[in-house]
């Protein structure tokens, strides 16, 4: 597996996966873990196959990634080769982009931090949003005057296409794109931060206006795009100087919610399926030099986070978590077909 004393290489868009150990109720139903990860880039399924006489066999099937990390990692491990060289791009007035991607329950909220159900804030300030806020602040201090920079943060949400201000009461929002195809969310607060604790706070204020009264919060977040970003600000002008977006996203699985009888739940369903699908078109097309038609305007995912996938200095990493068990095999799969086409 992965070192730390492995080199750190620097993608323009790194797509990397997690798997994630079976877990206590998988264990006592008996579920097998059907996951290889032989070395620091590979990822073997196992897929359970019928034969034409109906006796079981195993068929392999590999991919390959920048980075595969195995049941073993660590939140610390997985932020360093992912999320960490972003940050430093940052400082150089880049635009950066961290994803989390995969099946509801594959761990794409436990990698960036984002749980804050009971546990206290310790799992959380191992998580990739306080990993990069830590790191932001310790480069801020190193590289510039403190008065060069500032450092804000916004938290939102995009539900079934619409916009959410989880730091300021769930307020929905309006977004805008000017004639020079500026996108705007109108209004969308601003937090100056000071420290890695502050966003720890504003994670855990976030969730709880999240989740507000939906009856679980899982299902919730399941659902929708948690956006969180760090945004670095020239201090004398009030301008722009690097955004970097991290983002829990919706569970894959339910882009399938397409025949559910409930309507509400098929609109959704098609609405996640429509920004996943824009979303990798997006990610493709970055560092090259087409630009031009790209689907921003087919999500609203794709859409706010539009000035993230042009320019030069605009980079990305998808981190795709999956599930090792057998039960999950075809979420599992579909999950590593989705990000071996992101690259
Ligand atoms: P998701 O956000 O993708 O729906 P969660 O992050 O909520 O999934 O993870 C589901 C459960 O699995 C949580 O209880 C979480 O703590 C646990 N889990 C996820 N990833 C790991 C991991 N790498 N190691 C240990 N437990 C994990
Ligand atoms: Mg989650």
């Amino acid at each position: 597996p992965l070192t730390s004393s492995d080199p750190i290489v620097n993608h323009q868009i790194c797509v990397c996966v997690r798997k994630r150990p079976l877990n206590r109720k998988e264990l006592s139903k008996r579920d097998v873990d059907v996951v290889t990860i032989p070395n620091k880039e590979n990822v073997i399924v196992h897929e359970p196959k019928l034969k034409v006489d109906l006796t079981k066999y195993l068929e392999n099937q590999n991919f390959r990634f920048d980075y595969a990390f195995d049941e073993n990692s660590t939140n610390e491990m997985v932020y360093r080769y992912t999320a960490k060289p972003l940050v430093e791009c940052l400082f150089d007035g880049g635009m950066a982009t961290c994803f989390a991607y995969g099946q509801t329950g594959s761990g794409k909220t436990h990698t960036m931090g984002g749980d804050f159900s009971g546990k206290g804030q310790q799992d959380c300030a191992k998580g990739i949003y306080c990993l990069a806020a830590r790191d932001v602040f310790k480069l801020l201090h190193s590289k510039f005057k403190k008065t060069e920079l500032s450092v804000g943060a916004s938290f939102f949400e995009i539900y079934s296409g619409k916009v959410f201000d989880l730091l300021n009461k769930k307020l929905k929002l309006r977004v805008l794109e000017d004639h020079k195809q500026q996108v705007q969310v109108v209004g969308l607060k601003e937090e100056t931060i000071e420290s890695a604790d502050d966003v720890l706070r504003l994670i855990s204020h976030g969730n709880n206006v999240r989740t507000s009264g939906t009856t679980s919060a899982n299902q919730h977040s399941s659902r929708s795009h948690a956006v969180f970003q760090i945004i670095l600000r020239k201090k004398a002008t009030g301008k722009l100087y690097g955004k970097f977006s991290l983002i829990d996203l919706a569970g894959n699985e339910r882009g399938q919610d397409t025949i559910s009888s409930d309507r509400q739940t098929r609109m959704e369903g098609a609405e996640i399926n429509k920004s996943l699908l824009a979303l990798k078109e997006c990610i493709r097309a970055l560092g090259r030099k087409q630009g031009a038609h790209l689907p921003f305007r087919a999500s609203k995912l794709t859409q706010v986070l539009r000035d993230s996938f042009i320019g030069d200095n605009s980079r990305t990493c998808m981190i795709s978590m999956i599930s090792p068990g057998m039960s999950c095999c075809e979420h599992t799969l579909n999950t590593l077909r989705y990000a071996d086409r992101v690259k």
